[in-house]
């Protein structure tokens, strides 16, 4: 298994016959001049340029091209990811781009190189970043993937800035870009902008992350290899056709913040090498696992059945993990080649699927989609907005609203007390109870990003509930609970050393 080497493109990367040769791979009859057009304009236009790195700066367009054709870009896209930088840093006016290669290449470029113009600053300036990358993404979903390839090339050429910059790319990478790649079901460009942002972000954890891996993984694999040979012959026996069978190492980033979360012992991580296996069809997916579980005992609680209930984000495959061989604790991961693509590219799989000329979008991201342009026109204020977007975006934490509409935010699952605690000390020690959207509800309940949480206090109460610090989430709720009960406590012991 090719695991630790896979596949070194630089060369190709670097020309235009490798990026003509990668896009014939998926598009074989498609006519190539735009891209030998747009490709010999981009060279003109910036001839005498230089990367940081001391490259000539065509390396680059070219290497943000081949990043698109791996996402198996349709060519306007791919001829408008060539021309990317060339508004921006060249005499080539964009009007001039309109007048070679038509209104749609045009409007695309014209898209990057307004988004282009934003630079991170810090938090301050995140709202209208992340307003301008949704309104950007709502006109033409594919300016989103040229930045995406764009930042993936400049992340992996990022030494050749000053540190204070490659600092700034990074955080505005794992803040911005991976979580929208995440939404847009785009698996690999996820794992791809997270890993290159941590190794340029925290070098010194990255290398013990790769360094750590590496042992169990040397020895996993000499065991997946048997594991893999067993599957096979029991699929074969079964009549199941399947396309491939592969292993699948943990990324980096996902297994640092899985060893964060376990004492950073490599020996609790179960799924450094998943097993993957496309099938022709569903009904395969089914039979395939029922095979694996017949031939060993899965795990229990972790059978996942992501195709009648795919993840928001559109992901579909079935999961489970196995007692397998030599007592080796193994991740399946079964699903067919459609929902392969639709996880490692999420809504730019679609592309190869598209109407005369158009990106067929599918229907639950149009509506995601549209839903941001609606929230877009609805909320002018830019706090409210930042509030609204990141609902949508970023999972683990919630927006709840008070009476008067001000937007609370919390960590997931948190409960009324957290909220009371946030808005008021004094609140979270006299609540008696709470109304989430008019109802009345315990105190434990967990409140949704969207609830309307009101709070009932009684006046008389002086000392909050001991109870409450098995469920609070927040560190205020828990920090004052604590002190009210030492209080309470003190208390006690004064009275009674009075009688
Ligand atoms: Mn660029």
């Amino acid at each position: 298994m090719d695991i630790f080497n896979p596949g070194n493109q630089v060369e190709e990367k670097q020309t235009i016959d490798g990026l003509i040769k990668k896009i014939s791979e998926y598009s074989p009859e498609d006519d190539f001049d735009i891209i030998k057009l747009a490709y010999d304009f981009a060279k003109d236009a910036h001839q005498g340029q230089k990367r940081a790195s001391g490259d000539p700066y065509i390396i680059h367009p070219l290497a943000t091209a081949y990043n698109l054709a791996e996402m198996k870009a349709d060519l306007p896209t791919i001829a408008a990811g060539l021309l990317h930088d060339v508004p921006e840093d060249t005499k080539i006016s964009i009007t001039e781009i309109e007048h070679n290669f038509g209104k749609e290449i045009y409007s695309l470029v014209d898209g990057i190189t307004k988004l282009g113009r934003l630079k991170y600053r810090g938090i301050e300036r995140y709202a209208e970043n992340l307003r301008k990358m949704f309104i950007a993404m709502a006109k033409d979903v594919r300016v989103i993937f040229i930045k995406f390839a764009d930042r993936i090339h400049n992340l992996q050429t990022i030494e050749h800035l000053p540190r204070d910059k490659q600092k700034r790319i990074a955080i505005e990478t794992l803040e911005i870009y991976s979580p929208i790649a995440n939404r847009l079901g785009m698996g690999e460009i996820k794992h791809k902008l997270e890993d290159l942002a941590f190794k340029t972000l925290q070098p010194k954890e990255f290398n013990w992350v790769e360094s750590l891996k590496k042992a169990p993984l040397s020895r996993q694999n000499k065991n997946i290899e048997k594991i893999k040979k067993i599957v096979e012959n029991n699929l074969k026996k079964n009549n199941i056709k399947y396309e491939s069978i592969h292993g699948r190492p943990k990324r980096i980033y996902s297994l640092y913040k899985k060893l964060l979360e376990k004492d950073r012992d490599i020996n609790k991580i179960y799924d450094l090498i998943a097993l993957r296996i496309l099938v022709p069809d569903i009904q395969s997916c089914y039979t395939t696992i029922g095979i694996i579980h017949n031939h060993w005992a899965p795990l229990k609680g972790r059978i996942k059945d992501y195709i009648a209930a795919p993840k928001p984000n559109g992901y579909q495959s079935l999961h489970t993990t196995v007692f397998a061989e030599g007592g080796q604790i193994v991740e399946f991961q079964i699903r067919t080649m459609e929902m392969h693509e639709q996880a490692e590219y999420g809504i730019a799989a679609h592309w190869h699927y598209k109407e005369k000329g158009h990106l067929k979008i599918p229907k639950k991201h149009a509506e995601w989609i549209k839903e941001l342009i609606k929230i877009q026109k609805n909320f002018k204020d830019n706090e409210q907005y930042l509030q609204k977007i990141k609902l949508d975006v970023f999972g683990d934490r919630i927006f709840v609203f008070t009476p008067k509409g001000d937007v609370i935010e919390l960590p997931e699952a948190s409960s009324p007390i957290d909220f009371a605690y946030h808005l008021h000390t004094e609140l979270g020690k006299k609540i008696i109870g709470a109304k989430i959207n008019d109802q009345i509800a315990s105190l434990d309940t967990e409140l949704k990003s969207g609830d309307l949480v009101e709070i009932l206090i009684d006046k008389n109460r002086l000392t909050p509930n001991e109870d409450w610090l098995r469920f609070v989430k927040t560190k205020t709720a828990k920090d004052h609970i604590k002190s009210g009960l030492n209080k309470k406590t003190k208390k006690f012991l004064n009275l009674k050393s009075f009688k």
